[in-house]
């Protein structure tokens, strides 16, 4: 059974499927409602329900709190319709401002950055216009029309290819053919730009990176960017990983102050040993973060890596450091659902 679903500011109209989330029905009615996971754990798409009544189905405890579903809140690529609706949305990014694209692409160069993370160079078809924000992801589309999500390592000024950081994932489909049988000039299609993560460059506020493991890609993006534009906002980036190989571009980041003096970069480890000489911070990333600023109030927060860590940092900084939850923006690596 369909339902009617209004949608305010703006007072647009479209309808749901049985089954589909209020997300997947906007975007199929070419409203980009503001999303990224698709998953119940970034929070991108938080809104809220004015009229009629939604199954919120399984968003992550700390993307929706209870206290926010009492105030009537969902996330819409969780919540299903269950009557008619008027819902708001935080922002509507309409259709027309950056296209959505299906392309075919040419893998044009593999470099093994750590044992386990491959950057893959991808080459547009030569007339092709790609424009992204920076931070965005693609989809990589299988045969199967299964697709697996990565950021845009690189910045928009330089988008005559696209750069991604491929973290390998045991037992991993997709990731196991890129460490095992994709080889330079091979064919991929890809979907997009996707995601409101991306840089917003209406504001003035001090920024925080953080980025876990290959979350690093579009913190990279961003700033790449930051540099093209000469922005002037102080920005502390900070990096996590497991072991040092897990900076797999350290130096680059180190190397960042140089062309952007308000940057200030704190790579973090949490399981380097002993004999890895690293006389760098250890620990959680996001605690890092904690440990270093007492209020985050008036900054934006930049977050991207395992769900985990968005959780931790989102709840901890939103609760315990004053930031404003309209300031977090986050994409969670979460996997593409299995049905395989
Ligand atoms: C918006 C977005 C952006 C992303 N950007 C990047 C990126 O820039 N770089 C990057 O390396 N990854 C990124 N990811 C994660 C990436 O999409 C997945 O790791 C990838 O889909 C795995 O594909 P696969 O076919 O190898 O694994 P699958 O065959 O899909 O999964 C195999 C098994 O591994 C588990 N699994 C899958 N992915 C992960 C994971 N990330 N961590 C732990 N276990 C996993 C699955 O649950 C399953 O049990 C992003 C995810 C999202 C949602």
């Amino acid at each position: 059974m369909k339902h009617r679903i209004s949608l305010q500011p703006g007072d647009h109209h479209f309808d749901a499927a049985d089954g589909q989330t209020v997300l997947e029905a906007a975007l199929a009615a070419g409203l980009r409602l503001p999303h990224s996971c698709r998953d119940g754990v970034c929070g991108a798409c938080k809104g809220k329900v004015l009229a009629g009544e939604v199954d919120h189905g399984h968003p992550a405890a700390g993307a929706l709190s209870a206290a926010e579903r009492a105030a009537g809140l969902a996330l819409f690529c969780c919540a299903r319709p269950r009557s008619d609706l008027v819902v708001e949305a935080r922002a509507i990014d309409r259709p027309g401002a950056i296209p959505v694209k299906r392309l075919p692409c040419r893998v044009h160069r593999m470099q093994r950055l750590a044992d386990d993370v491959m950057l893959i160079e991808l080459k547009l078809p030569g007339s092709e216009i790609f424009d992204f924000r920076a931070g965005q992801y693609i989809d990589i589309m299988l045969a199967d029309g299964q697709r697996r999500s990565f950021s845009i390592a690189n910045a928009p000024h330089d988008a005559g290819h696209l750069e991604l950081h491929v973290r390998r994932i045991d037992g991993g489909r997709f990731t196991a053919h890129v460490f095992e049988t994709m080889k330079e000039k091979d064919i991929l299609r890809l979907e997009g730009p996707l995601g409101d993560f991306w840089l917003r460059e209406d504001s003035a506020r001090p920024i925080v990176l953080l980025a876990g493991g290959t979350g690093f890609a579009p913190i990279k993006s961003i700033v790449d960017h930051a540099i093209h534009i000469g922005i002037r906002r102080p920005i502390s980036l900070y990096w996590g990983a497991r072991t040092r190989s897990g900076l797999y571009l350290d130096a680059l980041a180190r190397s960042w102050h140089t062309a952007l003096p308000g940057l200030r970069y704190v790579p973090v480890l949490s399981d380097a040993p002993a004999s890895d000489g690293w006389d760098g911070r250890r620990g959680l990333v996001h605690q890092a973060v904690l440990d270093d600023f007492t209020d985050l109030g008036g900054h934006e927060v930049y977050a991207c890596g395992a769900a985990a860590m968005i959780e931790a940092a989102r709840s901890s900084f939103c609760t315990t450091r004053n930031l404003d939850e309209d300031a977090f923006f986050a994409d969670a690596f979460t996997f593409a659902p299995q049905t395989h």
